[in-house]
């Protein structure tokens, strides 16, 4: 494919320094003869943090087979970011050599059951957790058809490899590497005592298992889905499996490793002298 067929789509999120690097961008990538469409583009380029690439996703997360994300950051480096804002002209030389190499992440499926039969399907990014809207949620968890346990505390959250690093990690859950395919449950403030008991420890589960949560009082729960939130009235369970899409990323010459993300998000420069 040539640039003059590929189609480009780039977003910015608010901040002056995004909207400055997304008229650079778009202005160059102009000057290459890139085709620039938000209408079924091949490549889309989010301009901001790993926030606005989980808005672009989402965006496009009934064309998952078909487009590839590119993310700038404007400042740090993200999970989702190969660029930095500075970069942006080997990042035009790069669109001009891609020859449609991808890097690809796990992506969450999460299925919604209501008492009246309804189904409701969402795709994750990062995570979804299930609180209750007020007071304690109690909730059967089932893994892979065993009834594990009944959870009671604040809520329980279910993380992709990529999302591990994000509400995950503040919740005490490992980092994992996104070449495992494998899903983290980590619990929300869960009550444990003599009478309450769950694991207390977050758990891995495999690509093919299927974590299922019954909420036992069925009044209102809230689902947040990476950046938003739902609310649902008698919810029967709620599925959360591995899709069968990746989100795919345009693989860079200079693709980041994961624990070099790791490292500059959460840990910065060793400083040796001491
Ligand atoms: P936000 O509240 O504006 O920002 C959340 C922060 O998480 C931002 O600094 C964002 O980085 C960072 N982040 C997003 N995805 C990440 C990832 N995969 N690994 C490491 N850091 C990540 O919300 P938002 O930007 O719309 O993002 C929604 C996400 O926020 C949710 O998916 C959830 O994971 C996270 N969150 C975390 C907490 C918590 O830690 N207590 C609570 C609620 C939500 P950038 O600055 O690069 O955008
Ligand atoms: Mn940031």
């Amino acid at each position: 494919m040539k640039n003059t067929d590929k189609k480009i789509a780039v977003f910015s999120n608010y901040k002056p320094q995004s909207k400055e690097v997304c008229q650079l961008l778009i202005k160059k990538l102009r000057q290459n003869r890139f085709i620039l469409t938000d209408k079924n583009p091949d490549i889309v380029i989010s301009v901001g943090g790993d926030g606005m690439l989980l808005s672009v996703f989402h965006k496009y997360e009934n064309q998952l087979d078909k487009v590839r994300f590119v993310g700038v950051h404007t400042g740090h480096l993200g999970f989702y970011t190969d660029y930095r804002d500075f970069e942006i002209d080997k990042l035009i030389e790069n669109l001009k050599l891609d020859t449609g190499a991808q890097v690809s992440y796990p992506i969450l499926n999460v299925r919604i059951f209501l008492e009246d039969g309804s189904v409701k399907s969402k795709l994750a990014l990062n995570e979804a957790t299930i609180k209750r809207s007020d007071r304690t949620m109690v909730a059967d968890v089932m893994i892979n058809h065993v009834a594990f346990e009944r959870f009671r505390g604040d809520g329980i959250s279910v993380s992709t490899p990529t999302g591990s690093t994000a509400y995950n990690k503040s919740l005490g859950g490992a980092v994992l590497h996104p070449t495992i395919e494998a899903l983290q449950i980590a619990e929300v403030a869960s009550l444990n005592n003599r009478v309450y008991r769950t694991l207390g420890s977050s758990i891995i589960v495999p690509k093919k298992d299927k974590i299922e949560i019954f909420p036992t009082r069925n009044d209102q729960h809230t689902i947040s889905v990476d950046n938003r939130t739902y609310t649902f009235k008698h919810i029967a369970k709620v599925e959360f499996q591995i899709d069968n899409h990746k989100i795919q990323f345009v693989a860079s010459p200079s693709h980041t490793s994961f624990w070099n993300r790791v490292k500059d998000a959460f840990i910065g420069e060793v400083d040796d002298e001491i």
